[in-house]
Protein backbone atom coordinates (compact mmCIF):
# COMPACT_ATOMS: atom_id res chain seq x y z
CA UNK A 1 0.00 0.00 0.00
CA UNK A 2 1.62 3.47 -0.80
CA UNK A 3 -0.09 6.31 1.10
CA UNK A 4 0.44 10.49 0.07
CA UNK A 5 0.11 12.38 2.31
CA UNK A 6 0.67 16.57 1.23
CA UNK A 7 -0.07 19.58 2.42
CA UNK A 8 1.43 23.35 3.42
CA UNK A 9 4.08 23.45 6.01
CA UNK A 10 3.42 22.55 9.66
CA UNK A 11 -0.28 21.43 8.32
CA UNK A 12 0.79 18.49 10.57
CA UNK A 13 0.88 16.21 7.98
CA UNK A 14 4.18 14.90 9.26
CA UNK A 15 2.79 13.97 12.32
CA UNK A 16 0.13 12.20 10.23
CA UNK A 17 2.68 10.58 8.17
CA UNK A 18 4.57 9.06 10.96
CA UNK A 19 1.16 7.90 12.90
CA UNK A 20 -0.27 6.29 9.39
CA UNK A 21 3.69 4.52 9.17
CA UNK A 22 3.16 3.10 12.22
CA UNK A 23 -0.57 2.35 12.10
CA UNK A 24 0.22 0.22 9.05
CA UNK A 25 3.77 -1.10 9.22
CA UNK A 26 4.80 0.52 6.63
CA UNK A 27 8.34 2.50 5.56
CA UNK A 28 7.68 6.48 5.93
CA UNK A 29 9.36 8.98 3.73
CA UNK A 30 9.52 12.86 4.85
CA UNK A 31 10.09 14.53 1.57
CA UNK A 32 10.55 17.79 2.47
CA UNK A 33 13.78 16.67 4.92
CA UNK A 34 15.40 16.30 1.56
CA UNK A 35 14.51 19.55 0.26
CA UNK A 36 15.66 20.84 3.61
CA UNK A 37 19.23 18.97 3.40
CA UNK A 38 19.68 20.16 0.28
CA UNK A 39 19.04 23.87 0.94
CA UNK A 40 21.11 23.68 3.86
CA UNK A 41 23.90 22.15 2.11
CA UNK A 42 24.23 24.70 -0.03
CA UNK A 43 24.19 27.68 3.22
CA UNK A 44 26.78 25.63 5.22
CA UNK A 45 29.00 26.09 1.91
CA UNK A 46 28.62 30.00 1.92
CA UNK A 47 26.38 29.77 -0.99
CA UNK A 48 23.06 31.01 -2.06
CA UNK A 49 20.19 28.45 -2.73
CA UNK A 50 18.72 29.90 -5.55
CA UNK A 51 22.29 29.29 -7.54
CA UNK A 52 21.14 26.49 -9.81
CA UNK A 53 24.33 25.14 -9.88
CA UNK A 54 25.71 24.87 -6.37
CA UNK A 55 21.74 23.70 -5.53
CA UNK A 56 21.83 20.81 -7.97
CA UNK A 57 25.61 19.90 -7.16
CA UNK A 58 24.33 19.62 -3.22
CA UNK A 59 21.35 17.60 -4.67
CA UNK A 60 23.37 15.26 -6.22
CA UNK A 61 25.98 15.29 -3.60
CA UNK A 62 23.05 14.11 -0.78
CA UNK A 63 23.24 11.47 1.30
CA UNK A 64 19.74 10.47 2.21
CA UNK A 65 21.42 8.69 5.62
CA UNK A 66 23.67 11.05 6.57
CA UNK A 67 20.96 13.87 6.78
CA UNK A 68 20.93 15.83 10.45
CA UNK A 69 17.41 15.56 11.60
CA UNK A 70 18.01 18.21 13.81
CA UNK A 71 19.67 20.85 11.77
CA UNK A 72 17.21 20.68 9.18
CA UNK A 73 14.24 21.91 11.31
CA UNK A 74 15.48 25.08 12.02
CA UNK A 75 13.29 28.11 9.79
CA UNK A 76 16.62 29.32 7.88
CA UNK A 77 17.12 25.76 6.25
CA UNK A 78 12.96 25.83 5.43
CA UNK A 79 13.09 28.85 3.35
CA UNK A 80 15.98 27.78 2.05
CA UNK A 81 14.58 24.37 0.87
CA UNK A 82 11.53 26.07 -0.56
CA UNK A 83 14.36 28.52 -2.76
CA UNK A 84 15.82 25.23 -3.87
CA UNK A 85 12.72 23.23 -4.66
CA UNK A 86 11.56 25.62 -7.74
CA UNK A 87 14.74 24.34 -9.45
CA UNK A 88 13.50 21.62 -12.07
CA UNK A 89 16.77 19.93 -12.40
CA UNK A 90 17.07 20.21 -8.48
CA UNK A 91 13.62 18.44 -8.37
CA UNK A 92 14.88 15.64 -10.69
CA UNK A 93 17.70 14.41 -8.59
CA UNK A 94 15.14 13.96 -5.69
CA UNK A 95 12.56 12.73 -8.17
CA UNK A 96 14.54 9.89 -8.49
CA UNK A 97 15.02 9.01 -5.00
CA UNK A 98 11.72 9.57 -3.91
CA UNK A 99 10.28 7.43 -6.68
CA UNK A 100 13.05 4.74 -5.58
CA UNK A 101 11.83 4.99 -1.92
CA UNK A 102 7.99 4.23 -3.27
CA UNK A 103 8.97 1.32 -5.50
CA UNK A 104 9.52 -0.67 -2.26
CA UNK A 105 6.93 -3.70 -3.00
CA UNK A 106 6.17 -3.53 1.01
CA UNK A 107 4.73 -0.26 0.50
CA UNK A 108 5.14 2.85 1.99
CA UNK A 109 4.32 6.35 3.14
CA UNK A 110 5.57 9.14 1.43
CA UNK A 111 4.62 13.49 2.99
CA UNK A 112 5.31 16.35 0.69
CA UNK A 113 3.56 18.95 -1.94
CA UNK A 114 3.54 17.11 -5.01
CA UNK A 115 3.99 13.15 -3.75
CA UNK A 116 -0.11 12.69 -5.02
CA UNK A 117 0.95 14.38 -7.81
CA UNK A 118 3.62 13.64 -9.83
CA UNK A 119 6.06 11.50 -7.25
CA UNK A 120 3.12 8.75 -6.83
CA UNK A 121 0.18 9.76 -8.96
CA UNK A 122 -1.29 6.03 -8.56
CA UNK A 123 -0.90 6.12 -4.53
CA UNK A 124 -3.73 3.96 -3.17
CA UNK A 125 -4.83 6.33 -0.85
CA UNK A 126 -3.97 9.87 -1.24
CA UNK A 127 -4.50 12.73 1.85
CA UNK A 128 -4.41 16.88 1.35
CA UNK A 129 -3.54 17.77 5.51
CA UNK A 130 -4.37 21.30 5.64
CA UNK A 131 -4.92 23.79 8.40
CA UNK A 132 -5.45 27.85 8.95
CA UNK A 133 -2.01 29.91 8.41
CA UNK A 134 -2.44 31.25 12.15
CA UNK A 135 -2.83 27.79 13.22
CA UNK A 136 -0.18 26.22 11.31
CA UNK A 137 2.02 29.39 12.49
CA UNK A 138 1.12 28.53 16.36
CA UNK A 139 2.41 25.13 15.91
CA UNK A 140 5.51 25.70 13.51
CA UNK A 141 6.66 28.90 16.78
CA UNK A 142 6.23 26.18 19.32
CA UNK A 143 8.44 23.55 17.72
CA UNK A 144 10.91 26.86 17.03
CA UNK A 145 10.99 28.18 20.67
CA UNK A 146 11.22 24.65 21.78
CA UNK A 147 14.96 24.67 19.35
CA UNK A 148 15.66 28.12 21.27
CA UNK A 149 15.05 30.05 18.12
CA UNK A 150 13.47 33.65 18.53
CA UNK A 151 11.17 34.85 15.83
CA UNK A 152 8.40 36.69 16.25
CA UNK A 153 4.67 35.23 15.55
CA UNK A 154 4.31 37.93 12.55
CA UNK A 155 7.39 37.42 11.11
CA UNK A 156 6.91 33.47 11.19
CA UNK A 157 3.76 34.07 9.98
CA UNK A 158 5.21 36.30 6.84
CA UNK A 159 8.01 33.65 5.85
CA UNK A 160 5.50 30.37 5.86
CA UNK A 161 2.61 32.59 4.04
CA UNK A 162 5.77 33.20 1.32
CA UNK A 163 6.86 29.62 1.81
CA UNK A 164 3.25 29.03 0.42
CA UNK A 165 2.80 31.30 -2.20
CA UNK A 166 6.33 30.25 -3.72
CA UNK A 167 5.43 26.34 -3.24
CA UNK A 168 1.54 26.90 -4.65
CA UNK A 169 3.01 29.15 -7.62
CA UNK A 170 6.06 27.34 -8.69
CA UNK A 171 5.95 25.82 -12.22
CA UNK A 172 6.84 22.20 -11.53
CA UNK A 173 5.30 20.45 -9.35
CA UNK A 174 3.23 23.04 -7.33
CA UNK A 175 1.62 22.13 -4.74
CA UNK A 176 -2.39 21.62 -4.94
CA UNK A 177 -4.90 18.92 -3.69
CA UNK A 178 -5.10 16.25 -6.21
CA UNK A 179 -8.20 15.36 -8.09
CA UNK A 180 -8.29 12.06 -5.89
CA UNK A 181 -7.16 13.22 -2.82
CA UNK A 182 -8.82 13.34 0.49
CA UNK A 183 -8.92 16.37 2.80
CA UNK A 184 -8.12 16.45 6.16
CA UNK A 185 -8.39 19.80 7.59
CA UNK A 186 -6.64 19.58 11.38
CA UNK A 187 -6.71 23.38 12.35
CA UNK A 188 -8.98 22.07 15.52
CA UNK A 189 -8.24 18.52 15.85
CA UNK A 190 -5.53 17.03 18.42
CA UNK A 191 -2.68 15.07 17.10
CA UNK A 192 -4.73 11.58 18.08
CA UNK A 193 -8.18 13.02 16.43
CA UNK A 194 -5.86 13.49 13.28
CA UNK A 195 -4.44 10.84 13.54
CA UNK A 196 -7.64 8.88 13.85
CA UNK A 197 -9.43 10.71 10.86
CA UNK A 198 -6.35 9.47 8.48
CA UNK A 199 -6.96 5.76 9.47
CA UNK A 200 -10.85 6.17 8.90
CA UNK A 201 -9.72 7.79 5.33
CA UNK A 202 -7.46 4.86 4.68
CA UNK A 203 -9.91 1.99 5.94
CA UNK A 204 -12.63 3.30 4.00
CA UNK A 205 -10.40 3.63 0.41
CA UNK A 206 -9.08 0.24 1.37
CA UNK A 207 -12.17 -1.13 2.18
CA UNK A 208 -13.97 0.19 -1.49
CA UNK A 209 -11.48 -0.97 -3.52
CA UNK A 210 -11.19 -4.58 -2.30
O1 LIG B 1 7.63 19.92 4.44
P1 LIG B 1 8.73 20.90 4.73
O2 LIG B 1 8.26 22.19 5.31
O3 LIG B 1 9.84 20.29 5.54
O4 LIG B 1 9.35 21.21 3.30
C1 LIG B 1 10.30 22.22 3.11
C2 LIG B 1 10.20 22.78 1.69
O5 LIG B 1 10.59 21.78 0.75
C3 LIG B 1 8.79 23.19 1.27
O6 LIG B 1 8.49 24.52 1.59
C4 LIG B 1 8.82 22.99 -0.24
O7 LIG B 1 9.29 24.14 -0.88
C5 LIG B 1 9.83 21.89 -0.44
N1 LIG B 1 9.20 20.60 -0.75
C6 LIG B 1 8.79 20.37 -2.05
N2 LIG B 1 8.29 19.15 -2.42
C7 LIG B 1 8.14 18.18 -1.50
C8 LIG B 1 8.52 18.41 -0.16
C9 LIG B 1 9.03 19.64 0.19
O8 LIG B 1 8.90 21.25 -2.90
N3 LIG B 1 7.67 17.00 -1.90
Amino acid sequence: MIIAVDGPTASGKGTVARNLAEHYGLKRLDTGSLYRAVGLAVLDAGGDPADVRAAVAAAEALDLDAIDENRIRSSAAGLAASKVAVIPEVREVLRRAQKAFAADPRGAVLDGRDIGTVICPDADVKLFVTASLEERTRRRLAELRARGEQISFEELQAQIAERDERDMTRKDSPLYQAADAHLLDTTVLSIEAAAAAAYAIVDRVMAARS
